[in-house]
């Protein structure tokens, strides 16, 4: 019982949050009200999740992997300077996909990552 309403509250914080935390960073906002959550427990029902597809996980290039709730078919921006992860929900191309499939017909997804600033970092250049 226990077990599943731990998994239940990893998938609420994940579809509350837009910054498509890390493990490390889910862990450390639900442990103030939730201080029986071991960093564990947190690894493990993400592993659930992603299994069961309810939950994507991110390979980043360069760090932890990132996890994102929200399955709608789109492209994330990674912003150059601070590193934070954005969703690109316009234009999301089936063209691209039907390229990549020609490219490599075995291959079961591909991960595209984008680069740019985001918001925050646009105003301080
Ligand atoms: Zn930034
Ligand atoms: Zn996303």
């Amino acid at each position: 019982m226990r077990y599943s309403k731990e998994r239940e509250l990893i998938y609420e914080a994940l579809w509350a949050s837009k910054e498509h935390p890390t493990a490390d960073y889910l862990y450390n906002m639900l442990k103030a009200a939730h201080p029986s959550l071991s960093m564990g427990t947190v690894y493990r029902n993400l592993g659930v999740l992603v299994k069961s597809g309810k939950v994507a996980q991110l390979r980043m290039p360069d760090g932890p992997d990132r996890y994102d709730a929200d399955l709608r078919p789109h492209y994330h921006a990674v912003c150059k300077v601070c590193g934070s992860v954005i969703d690109v929900f316009s234009e999301y191309s089936t063209e691209l996909d039907a390229i990549i499939k020609k490219i490599e017909p075995d291959s079961s997804s591909y991960c595209l990552t984008l680069h740019r600033l985001c918001g925050e970092c646009q105003k301080h250049c």
